[in-house]
């Protein structure tokens, strides 16, 4: 029954929230396991559809508005399911409105800039739908976890500065710029658990299909998991705001991450209300002029 699924998908986003303000500890304050009413994948299925369904329907409406853009900022750890997450979301999407950008480890030149320099650059144009597979928030969280990164980005002598309470209030400031510019911000950290890490990463291993998304980083990072989840949590304190919060995302269960992350994009696109766009630059007797050359033709 799409409208009873239509209701149940609204109903999945308020909780995933982060209340501004809130201090989050990881893991205790989020269960990777949630799937709120979902019972199993062949349950979640009909919403999920319904989903995209929608969000196959509002992207035209974006695009031909050219007025809002949006940035789907995914986060999570080795294997928490990012790349599935964007191919499965935006399967019902128009490709020519929708751009990908993971961002890896910085080059050289990249390196020369300020550190929110290469994420500017990727940001979507009105109308399209724009997706950072990775995002300016490693800079706060391999960044934190690795500080020798830190070391490689040529900044000025840090002295007594907070160097992370600076940045969490700059990517506020940014992204704020941002929001009142009409880009809306949708951040997504898909929270995978320990132990389902450890079985996707045997899985790798294990499934020929699958081995090539193994690296030895993958291992070596794995070893870092509670300076990872307390970077985490100082990331979701301390930039979950009233117009860019984050979304918890459940993901030891794909199907019900896929779903939940459906669910928030649709939320995030039905706010900004997009509708084709009138055309009232052209004078209606021109139209008509262009309608009677095109009949009589
Ligand atoms: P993957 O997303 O698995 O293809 O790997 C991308 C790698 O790039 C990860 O190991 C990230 O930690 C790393 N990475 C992404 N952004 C940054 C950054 N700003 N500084 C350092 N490493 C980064
Ligand atoms: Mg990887």
């Amino acid at each position: 029954m799409p409208d009873e699924s239509l209701k149940t998908l609204r109903g999945l986003v308020p909780p995933l929230r982060v209340k501004p303000g809130t201090t989050v500890k990881l893991p205790h304050d989020f269960d990777p396991a949630y799937t709120a009413k979902f019972r199993d994948r062949e349950h979640a299925q009909t919403a999920l559809a319904v989903g995209v369904d929608l969000l196959s329907d509002l992207q035209p409406k974006l695009a031909a508005q050219e007025r809002f853009a949006l940035l789907v900022v995914l986060q999570g750890m080795d294997a928490a399911g990012k790349d599935s997450t964007i191919k499965h979301v935006m399967s019902g999407l128009n490709p020519q409105g929708v751009a990908v950008h993971s961002f890896k480890v910085p080059s050289t030149q990249e390196l020369l800039h300020d550190y929110l320099w290469r994420y500017g650059r990727e940001l979507p144009s009105r109308g399209m739908i724009g997706i950072y597979n990775r995002s300016h928030y490693e800079e706060v969280l391999v960044v934190r976890v690795h500080p020798e990164n830190l070391a490689l980005q040529h900044l000025p002598p840090p002295g007594k500065r907070d160097v992370w309470g600076e940045r969490f209030n700059e990517i506020n400031n940014w992204e704020r710029y941002l929001v009142d510019n009409g880009i809306e911000v949708l951040k997504l950290f898909l929270n995978v658990s320990k132990e389902e890490q450890r079985r996707r990463f045997l899985e790798r291993l294990d499934n020929p299909e699958k081995t090539w998304k193994f690296t030895l980083a993958d291992v070596r990072e794995r070893r870092y998991w509670d300076e990872y989840q307390h970077a985490y949590s100082e990331m979701l304190s301390h930039t979950s705001t009233e117009w860019a919060p984050w979304h918890v995302i459940p993901a030891d269960h794909k199907w019900f991450a896929r779903l939940a992350a459906a669910a928030s994009v649709l939320d995030a696109l039905e706010r900004l209300r997009p509708r084709y766009p009138r055309r009232v630059s052209i004078p209606k007797a021109e139209l008509e002029r262009a309608r009677a050359e095109l009949e009589t033709e």
